[in-house]
Order: structure tokens, then C-alpha cells, then sequence
């Protein structure tokens, strides 16, 4: 039986101090007890003197900080504001920066990194996994299909089971390159990386590489959209494949049945930290049209001008 997701009391009762987010963190970190980096020793002392705990190698007195080598690193925000921002990153609808900010009380650019973060260990989570068996991949678009040439093109993929069920699934944002620009249409070299990138190609039959409009991932695209726009108000091209792993961490964790929240503890505990010059780092994305125009207001949109309006 699939266990109900955790209420918000449930969370608070459970991670509301400093203590229990150290000690869940810990367990997160080492699954099977503490193991020294340097010599694989499982004894150490505890050194408590400082706000988070540092462990020295009873063995080879190498010290270990409790969050260096996790996302937290080098974070200075208190491990119960981090919990609750893994909680309410991982329940159903995500969170966006400006109400996890005004909830865990900290700064819009604080709340906004805090969830780059965390997304970037769901990303690790979703590089882990390859699409496998019957897997199906379709093209499909982000964006206001009013404005066609302003699509983000993106590709679906999901491995199917016997019951024609979609178990697994990614969806990626192809290469520039990979892109007709003007057509917003991805060309073959596009979904041939997508499946060298994400399927494990060895069992993948032939016959399934391309299907169109397959209604199991027609509906998770409209989810996607929907999630995308109302949550956040749409996100733009640089950091779309965040959100799109983050969407899909979350629909994979469901279709298993598992836990969202124990499973994103568990990757941030063993994820590296992105730093905020890395996630503001220039990214080559589609240009927008209305960029060549200076502004949105000024540029009319090829819908409107091939209709000579
Ligand atoms: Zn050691």
C-alpha cells in the first residue's frame, strides 16, 4: 500500500527543531553509520562546540562538517528552514521562491537559491536513472502557442510497462543547435541525443524511438503547463531544464509510490552544492523573438504580421 504523503503537522512534529533535521541529515548522509572519507573508519567523536556538529576520525583524526559534500554547503540557513523547503519542494505542487521565502522567512534570493539547489540534487536523481524497455519519445512544445515562434521545443520520453503505462519519464530541453530556430522544430540529431543521452540504447527496440502524441504523455505535457504557469507565472528558456527534472522527480517518485520527501533529503545528502555563479552561469538558449525588437510591446509577433494586421 502506498503510504499517504506527510501533513504539514506530521512535518513539523517530526522536523520541527535543529536536533531532528541533524540527526535525519546525518542518517541521510550514512545510510549504514558514519564512514570516514580518508580511511573508511566507522568510529569518531562528535564535536559539538560549533552550531552544526563536526565528526573527527577516531582513526585517522580527519574532521568531517555534517554538510560539506551535500547541497547545504556552505549554507549558513538553519537546517529546519532547508527541511521545510525539502518538504515543500517535494509535495505535490512544488513551491515557488516568493512564498517560500515569506514561509521559511528568509530573503526572495535566499529562497530562490535554496530551491535551485535542492531542484539540482533532483536533477542528480533523474541523471541516475536511464529510460529502459519500451520506451516512447515525442517532441512537444512550452510556451504561448500564440506566439509560435516564441516555443520552447522539448522532448518526452518515458519507458512504458506491460499495461502500456508510462513508468518512468523524462522530458529535456535538446541543444540549440539541435533546433531549427525559426521553425521552433527539432531536428532527428535532437532526438537521436535524447536517446543516446537518456535510454539505455542496448535494450531499446527500434520501432518505439518516435510516437506522436501518445495520450499518457499529451496529459503530462498539459500538467507540466499548467504546473509551470500557475505556480510560477512560466518560467523562461535558462533555467527551464531545472524545472522540467524537478516536475519529473516528482511524477516518477509518485508512479513508484515513493516518498518524495525522503528521497529528496536523501539526494541533497549526497548531491554536490551548485553555487549561485554557477546557476546565474550564461546559458545559450532560444532567443525570444521580440529580443530583436528591444521589448515585447515593440515587437508584433509573426501570428499578427502574417496576418497583416
Ligand atoms: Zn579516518
Amino acid at each position: 500500500m502506498v503510504e499517504p504523503p506527510m501533513t504539514n503537522d506530521e512535518f513539523l512534529a517530526a522536523f520541527g527543531t535543529e536536533q531532528a533535521c541533524i540527526s535525519a541529515l546525518f542518517d541521510a548522509r550514512w545510510p549504514v553509520g558514519f564512514r570516514c572519507s580518508a580511511c573508511g573508519s566507522a568510529r569518531y567523536y562528535e564535536i559539538t562546540t560549533r552550531r552544526l556538529p563536526l565528526y573527527e576520525c577516531a582513526s585517522c583524526r580527519l574532521q568531517t562538517s555534517l554538510i560539506v559534500g551535500t547541497v547545504l554547503e556552505g549554507s549558513r540557513t538553519s537546517l529546519t528552514r532547508w527541511f521545510y523547503a525539502m518538504y515543500l519542494l517535494s509535495r505535490e505542487n512544488g513551491i515557488s521562491a516568493v512564498r517560500l521565502g515569506e514561509l521559511i522567512q528568509v530573503t526572495y534570493k535566499t529562497a530562490w537559491l535554496m530551491a535551485h539547489k535542492i531542484r539540482s540534487a533532483m536533477t542528480e536523481a533523474d541523471a541516475f536513472v536511464l529510460l529502459t524497455g519500451d520506451v516512447r519519445i515525442d517532441r512537444c512544445f512550452y510556451g504561448d502557442p500564440t506566439f509560435d515562434d516564441a516555443l520552447q521545443p522539448l522532448l518526452i520520453g518515458a519507458s512504458f510497462n506491460e499495461e502500456a503505462e508510462p513508468v518512468v519519464i523524462k522530458i529535456k530541453q535538446p541543444d540549440p543547435d539541435h533546433i531549427y530556430e525559426n521553425k521552433r522544430f527539432i531536428k532527428p540529431e535532437g532526438v537521436q541525443a535524447f536517446h543516446e543521452e537518456q535510454t539505455d540504447c542496448s535494450s531499446m527496440p527500434d520501432i518505439s524511438r518516435y510516437c506522436k502524441n501518445n495520450p499518457a504523455l499529451v496529459m503530462v505535457v498539459k500538467q507540466l503547463k499548467a504546473w509551470l504557469n500557475l505556480t510560477f507565472n512560466g518560467i523562461g528558456a535558462k533555467h527551464l531544464q531545472r524545472y522540467l527534472n524537478e516536475f519529473t522527480y516528482r511524477l516518477n517518485c509518485k508512479i513508484r509510490g515513493g516518498s518524495a520527501f525522503q528521497e529528496t533529503v536523501g539526494w541533497c545528502a549526497s548531491s554536490p552544492v551548485i553555487t549561485y555563479p554557477q546557476l546565474t552561469a550564461f546559458k545559450r538558449t532560444l532567443q525570444v523573438p521580440w529580443l530583436y525588437f528591444g521589448s515585447k510591446s515593440r515587437w508584433r509577433g509573426s501570428h499578427i504580421s502574417r496576418w497583416g494586421a
